[in-house]
């Protein structure tokens, strides 16, 4: 590992990996959500190579991938850079952290063109040495509205398709500046910059828009930042999202992974039906687009085969799942395979599962109702409305032991 990548131990980028308990994790952040074939083709050999060849979709629709080592961490950062999948320059990198809808201009019921702005926010951003400054989790998200719009997905800035024009909304706040799309981007930077100015005089100085909101105030926010807003209700996230469209089609990963010669089987599929493009989404789908309708059909019948996710109502969307053993040297179970007997189980509906192969609980670091956690061979420990590392009501459960524990304790799972 050289100077030009650094380890953390919270929220990793390409250059700063983060120890986890399988080895060296980064994140790619594709611009604008898109990769073309040919990148997310170079992505996956370079993860197989150089990590342990699984891939996780992340809730900001960044790509995860896991399993590399202090020898073939810079060589991965170096293919992905070299794809142009990530800055050179590492504090640019750190804060690059922009969500666009996934399809653009390709969803022709969208308002806006959210890749174009995302573009044009990304340039100006690499051009403000004064913002690479940001907390490493800020980010901003662009939503052009439409079939795949990103609305119920926060961030610290949001930029949204809203009664015909864009609306500015930041976290924590109902209120929202309307802005031109000629005046979006520059918008968007000067609130980042109210953002890092009046949180300066805070000790110690907050590291998202919300605990800013919190303590001042909105108002006072985008008045800093020379903006006028005012109370404007949000879109409202839809109750299920489409998995097809025109030219495009929807693939959810099972638990928000993929194995690396799984991802280039499907890239292969995509390109013989002359797809285009996989575009990342925060709700753990990748979104093939530039089908033609009967390739739309085709790759369907593909993914089922290939145990993708090709229904909205598939249970495996819901539940949290590590990799586990054999795939993660610290897995003590193999928590994927048993996480797909629970989704088979019927125990996903209404209640939040995960299922740790150990007690790092890499998969799902907030609390769920019920998490079981790798004891030892076959053997679960049941955690109760907590988190992977937190005491057990069972230990020593076998998988059919714990589901009959989860059926007992569903009924009176109260909401976290
Ligand atoms: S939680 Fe899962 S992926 Fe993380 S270290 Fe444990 S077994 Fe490995």
């Amino acid at each position: 590992m050289t100077a030009a990548t650094r380890v953390k131990g919270w929220c990793p980028s390409l250059l700063a990996p983060m120890v986890s308990g399988d080895g060296l994790l980064v994140r790619v952040k594709p611009s604008a959500a898109t990769l073309t074939l040919a990148q997310a083709q170079s992505l996956a050999q370079a993860a197989l190579r150089d990590g342990n060849g699984m891939i996780e979709l992340t809730n900001r629709a960044n790509l995860q991938i896991r399993g590399l080592s202090p020898e073939t961490v810079d060589a991965f950062a170096a293919a992905m850079q070299a794809e142009g999948l990530a800055a050179n320059d590492g504090p640019f990198e750190q804060i690059r952290n922009i969500l666009a809808s996934p399809l653009g201009p390709e969803d022709l019921s969208a308002t806006f063109d959210s890749h174009a702005l995302a573009g044009e926010l990304e340039a100006a951003l690499a051009q403000s040495p004064e913002l690479h400054r940001l907390p490493p989790k800020f980010g901003v998200l662009i939503d052009g509205g439409g079939a795949l719009s990103l609305a119920g997905h926060e961030a610290d800035i949001m930029l949204r398709a809203h009664s015909g024009g864009l609306g500015l909304w930041i976290g924590g706040s109902d209120l929202a500046a309307h802005v031109q799309p000629g005046s979006a981007v520059e918008a968007a930077l000067a609130l980042a910059l109210a953002f890092l100015t009046l949180g300066s005089s805070r000790t110690p100085p907050p590291r998202r828009m919300r605990d800013l909101v919190s303590q001042m105030g909105s108002a006072a926010i985008f008045a800093k930042a020379g903006l006028a807003a005012s109370p404007r209700t949000p879109p409202v996230a839809p109750a299920a999202r489409p998995m097809s469209g025109p030219g495009w089609l929807s693939l959810g990963l099972p638990f928000g992974q993929i194995e690396a010669p799984r991802l280039l089987s499907l890239i292969g599929k995509a390109r013989a039906l002359g797809a285009e493009a996989l575009h990342c989404t925060p709700w753990r789908a990748f979104v093939v687009s530039g089908l033609a309708e009967a390739a739309i059909e085709d790759l369907q019948h593909w993914a089922r085969s290939a145990g993708l996710i090709i229904s909205p109502d598939d249970p495996r969307l819901t539940i949290a799942a590590c990799p586990g053993y054999p795939h993660c040297a610290s897995g003590r179970t193999q928590s994927r395979a048993d996480a797909e007997r629970l989704a088979r189980s019927g125990l996903a509906s209404g209640t939040s599962l995960h299922v740790s192969g150990c007690e790092k609980g890499c998969a799902q670091p907030k609390a769920a109702h019920f998490t079981l956690v790798g004891e030892s061979e076959e053997r679960y420990s049941l955690v109760r409305n907590g988190r992977a590392g937190d005491t057990p009501v069972a230990t020593g459960l076998s998988l059919d032991a714990a589901i009959t524990e989860l059926r007992k304790g569903r009924s009176n799972a109260p909401r976290l």
